[in-house]
């Protein structure tokens, strides 16, 4: 890919699944470009795919057809391993369960990406605290994710995701553990790092009042990304 105002880019997308001797199609041409600074919700019922569409957009699965493009790397023919360096550069995932490891304080978890990224141990520190400010949490760098709130939770997994500065977010319900409020100011502090950042977000989402301060709303229909009507 050229234009590096891309930060995702989907061309065709396919992928079924076994199902005893059938096919359970699940992503049938899926198409889609998010450019920087842009944050797309991906609204639809449970089992419609977002979760693989997403897993598929992160390199964490592989498409059966169909082109996946990540800021300026073109990932088709690309092996695992170099799969992985990509993602490891270019990709932010956050989960709605937030899959912080509980052994470790906020900011050693906010580090650990850093660390794997071979950034030395101060400068992973720094951004980490640094980061951890960003999402409201200065006071919460030593404790452990079990000390912290659900909100609290996901604000680290947010502030872990950002750490090697990726261009691309991927979010999987990142609020679908948490109440209206907390899910209102999580959003917010989302986007605004995302935008910060020159990153662009794909989103899933069942909260519709989130959705809709996205800047624009696609849903699963068939297999295929289309816009969202309410
Ligand atoms: P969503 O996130 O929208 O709820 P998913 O992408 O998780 O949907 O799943 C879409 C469909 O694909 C579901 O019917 C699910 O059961 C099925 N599915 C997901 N992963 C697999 C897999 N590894 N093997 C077989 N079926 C799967
Ligand atoms: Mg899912």
């Amino acid at each position: 890919m050229v234009d590096q105002n891309v930060k995702l880019s989907l061309v065709d997308v396919h992928r079924h699944y076994k199902q005893g001797e059938g096919q359970l199609k699940i992503l049938q041409g899926a198409s889609l470009e998010i450019l920087s600074g842009e944050i797309v919700a991906l609204v639809a019922p449970s089992g419609a795919g977002k979760s693989t569409l997403l897993h598929i957009s992160g390199l964490l699965e592989r498409a059966d057809a169909g082109k996946v493009g990540i800021c300026d790397v073109a990932t088709d023919g690309l092996g695992d391993r170099e799969r992985t360096l990509v993602r490891r550069q270019h990709v932010g995932y956050i989960y709605q369960f937030h899959h912080l490891l509980p052994e470790f304080s906020a900011t050693e978890n906010v580090m650990m990406p850093q660390l794997i990224a071979g950034i030395s141990d101060d400068v992973a520190r720094a951004r980490g605290d640094e980061l951890l400010g960003m999402m409201g949490l200065t006071e919460r760098g030593t404790h452990r994710p079990a000390q912290l709130s659900g909100g609290e939770q996901q604000r680290v997994a947010i502030a872990r995701a950002l750490a090697n500065k990726p261009g691309l977010i991927l979010a999987d319900e990142p609020t679908g553990n948490l109440d209206p409020e907390t899910s209102s100011t999580v959003f917010d502090l989302l986007a605004n790092s995302i935008r910060n950042h020159d990153a662009a977000g794909l989103i899933a989402t069942h909260n519709y009042d989130i959705a809709k301060r996205a800047d624009r709303i696609l849903t699963l229909k068939d297999g295929q990304l289309v816009p969202f009507e309410f």
